[in-house]
């Protein structure tokens, strides 16, 4: 099979999340909030090397503390990057103690840093959501989540603290030089020129500072806005974006295999990967809903002979090879239509649905020579073969015509008994819903298997390695009918 790249990704991330220990996810996310911080980094030394160009829109003076307060925090999460992955090496019971507070170190920190960041790169709404979201979805990944959810809030109100302090008088610093925006563009027609040469007037000197404000400074905010959506937004928000959506789209991969591998597991019977009981008689009883008019259903048993002794002759091992080469055995022998289970340790329970007596009875006949005639090697000196003896029962369609016919009156009859609905009138016995007139007992399948399980026991009386049909031993001693279990 040939492994793309993407597929690479998706392994190694699975395995990040769900094998990883929590140290390493931890270290994972200090390696990822250093790469952010890299960016950051690399936008201030891009912003620094076109200064010429770019110092109309952006308050130089302020962008040496921002960069060096960028390095400050870089080589503090690296030397957090660095400690987490000693901290790998170290024994579980230390790690898991220190672990706690160096998930804490990393993110309180990095979620200052972060507002911080979005409040003098220039109040970004695509920025500043990226990491709200991103960040918090991140860290629900790989640490613990409810330091995750916490951050979240913390950054929610910095956020909010940003917003509202200019209405309390503070300005936060804020690298942007040309705030401002033209308000008046599509109002201008209804004002004197005047009017509108006195408001630009007051405006530019209450935000330019004795700068006139005319037409190109209008284009300079505008290329001004132009140069901070395209650094905050595509530089810095887009590239988080991209990988943390790339990780979410892994994740539900993984959650969709995971959900098939449970599956998988919780009807699948580890030993022999046969069905287990509990989806053997799931799949039973569906396969009984969906039984058509006019057909038989058939209901093997099936129990290895001498089972213990091959287990005492060879031990448990060889005999666990026994289940897995006969489960074999029966998968190949039989058509996808069959249902086989492990039914018990060493019973195996083969329903047949839409299959006639004489059918069923050729094909368990079948089944019990070819397990007969497997032999199973249990090293190159040594093999054995097993015998298997089976009940089988058919439920025929004449059977299940007359079950249905008194499961119908019996429901009619408990209707009827029951007290009519206050101010409804009492249903009549034919007025029963249409599902009703076509129903099979509750424990039909228990009842099945139970008639089959008398047809096995029988054939372990007559001396093992042959199939006894629970229809002629039945019919033989009681004449006509059939007796079910009645369970
Ligand atoms: P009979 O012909 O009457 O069926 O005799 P038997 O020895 O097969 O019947 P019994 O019920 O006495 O023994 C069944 C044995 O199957 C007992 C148990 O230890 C063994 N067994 C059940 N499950 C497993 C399994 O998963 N692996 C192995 N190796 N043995 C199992
Ligand atoms: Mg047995
Ligand atoms: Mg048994």
């Amino acid at each position: 099979m040939s492994v793309s790249f993407p597929h690479l990704g998706y392994k190694r991330l699975s395995r990040a999340i769900f094998e990883w220990q929590a140290a390493d996810r931890t270290a994972l996310l200090a390696v990822f909030i250093l790469m952010e911080v890299f960016l950051h980094w690399l936008w201030c030394a891009f912003v620094w090397w076109y200064q010429d160009a770019l110092g109309a829109y952006v308050y130089i003076h302020l962008l040496y503390p921002l960069w060096f307060g960028i390095t400050v925090m870089g080589v503090f999460f690296w030397g957090i990057a660095r400690h987490l992955s000693h901290l790998k090496r170290q024994t579980t019971a230390i790690k898991n103690k220190n672990l706690n507070k160096w998930q804490l170190l990393l993110v309180v920190p990095y979620t200052f840093y972060i507002a911080t960041v979005i409040i003098m790169v220039g109040y970004s709404s695509l920025f500043a959501g990226v990491s709200l979201v991103g960040g918090a979805m991140l860290g629900m990944m790989l640490i613990k989540r409810r330091y995750a959810w916490r951050v979240f809030l913390l950054q929610i109100a910095l956020i909010l603290l940003a917003i509202l302090a200019p209405y309390f008088g503070i300005h936060l610093p804020n690298l942007r030089q040309l705030t401002f925006v033209y308000p008046f563009l599509d109002s201008q027609n209804y004002l004197t020129y005047n009017e509108l040469m006195a408001i630009e007037n007051t405006l530019a000197t209450s935000v330019f500072k004795g700068v006139t404000l005319d037409w190109s400074s209008i284009s300079e905010l505008q290329r001004s806005s132009t140069f901070f959506w395209r650094a905050t937004h595509v530089l810095l928000a887009l590239p988080k974006a991209i990988f943390i959506v790339y990780m979410f789209r892994t994740l539900l991969l993984i959650l969709d295999d995971s959900k098939n591998e449970i599956l998988k597991h919780a009807n699948q019977d580890e030993l022999t990967q046969l069905k287990n009981r509990r989806y053997g008689l799931t799949q039973m009883k569906q396969a009984l809903k969906e039984l058509q008019d006019g057909q038989d259903f058939s209901v093997i048993l099936l129990d290895l002979d001498w089972f213990k002794d091959i287990n005492d002759t060879y031990g448990h091992e060889v005999g666990d090879q026994v289940l897995f080469e006969v489960a074999q055995t029966l998968t190949q022998a039989l058509t996808d239509a069959a249902i086989v289970s492990r039914y018990g340790g060493e019973e195996f329970l083969i329903v047949l649905p839409a299959t006639s007596h004489d059918g069923a009875m050729l094909i368990a006949e079948q089944l019990r020579k070819d397990i007969s005639k497997h032999i199973i090697k249990v090293d190159d000196n040594e093999a054995f073969s097993v015998t298997a003896s089976l009940g089988l029962y058919t439920f025929t369609h004449e059977q299940s015509v007359c079950m249905k016919q008194a499961r119908t009156e019996q429901l009619q009859l408990e209707a009827a008994l029951q007290p009519a609905p206050a101010g409804k009138p009492r249903h009549h016995r034919s007025a029963l819903p249409p599902e009703y007139q076509t129903l099979l007992p509750p424990d039909i399948c228990q009842r099945l298997i139970c008639t089959a399980d008398k047809a096995l026991y029988e054939a372990k009386d007559r001396g093992r390695d042959q199939v006894v049909s629970a229809n002629h031993m039945f019919v033989s001693e009681n004449s006509r009918h059939v007796m079910l279990c009645g369970i």
